[in-house]
């Protein structure tokens, strides 16, 4: 019909009596999964190869050089613990996604209110947040708010975003938690509850939001790693809305801080 046909498009036409078959493949979106397939299984590799290299080297100090020195074995000892550590909350988080992709087809049925979940976020964190000097600050979840959604799915969903609103964001000294009603979402064309997670921190420089939900995506590797964090937290994030038919909006600026608003369909099935 005129347009264009993507390289990767085969034709093959079979003489017939009377006429042609013509058989058009267009394998462009496989060979791009299949590549992000590849991707994904040589970062997992990379990144469980990192803390599983230190605990082989650590083993081996321990049975050679470090065998007599107590001081030296408790430090390499403690060092073991958390590449342990790194290791398996990344198998936690591949396991999260995984099941985040194998129900995405399904629709989650729970009756949820928000309100109360946050709250349970909020304090939940409260440990962390305050070791970081952080105060979390709720608004608008004084009133139950409903929507319909997997409870323990969107509870990592706003775990995620507060906990790296602390790690990330909480030089700003506040994070704050903020669920409102929107009258009529553009995107989700209706009516939505949104939850808003704003830290005053350093910001995410615009050349990194598209990109900030990719598996494995860190816009500082080394400090990422510092803080515990996998890179699969907002992949996960991602995955989770989209299962419940939302979206995430990501906006932020250097230097002010960072807001992350998931907006979900307010329908709720009456059964
Ligand atoms: P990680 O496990 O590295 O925290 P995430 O997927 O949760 O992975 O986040 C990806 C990256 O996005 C982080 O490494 C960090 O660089 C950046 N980021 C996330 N949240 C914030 C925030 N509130 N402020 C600044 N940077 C952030």
């Amino acid at each position: 019909r005129g347009r264009d046909i993507p390289a990767e498009v085969t034709v093959s036409a079979l003489p017939a009596r009377g006429g042609a078959l013509i058989v058009i493949e267009d394998s462009s979106g496989i060979e791009a999964a299949e590549q992000q397939r590849r991707d994904f299984v040589a970062n997992v590799s990379h990144e469980l190869r990192t803390p599983l290299t230190a605990l082989i080297g650590f083993i081996e100090t321990l049975r050679g050089p470090a065998r007599d020195d107590p001081a030296a074995r408790d430090r390499f000892l403690g060092i073991m613990e958390a590449e342990a550590g790194r290791m398996n909350r990344l198998v936690r988080d591949l396991l999260s996604l995984s099941r985040v992709e194998t129900e995405e087809r399904r629709r989650p049925a729970e009756r949820i209110d928000l309100a109360m979940m946050i709250r349970a976020v909020a304090a939940t964190l409260q440990p962390q947040a305050d070791a970081a000097g952080v105060a979390i600050v709720t608004a608008g979840a004084d009133e139950p708010v409903l929507v319909q959604g997997d409870a323990d799915q969107l509870t990592q969903v706003f775990h995620n975003l507060v906990e790296n609103a602390v790690k990330y964001g909480g030089g700003g000294g506040e994070v704050s938690l903020r669920v409102f009603h929107i009258d009529h979402d553009p995107v989700l064309r209706g009516p939505a509850i949104a939850v808003e997670v704003a830290d005053r921190g350093e910001g995410i420089d615009t050349m990194h939001l598209p990109r900030l939900t990719e598996r494995f995506y860190r816009v500082d590797s080394h400090r990422s790693r510092e803080k515990g964090g996998t890179g699969l937290g907002l992949a996960i994030v991602k995955h989770i809305v989209t299962r419940h038919r939302g979206r995430l909006r990501i906006e932020s600026e250097k230097g002010k801080g960072s807001r992350f608003t998931v907006i979900l369909p307010e329908r709720i099935d009456r059964r």
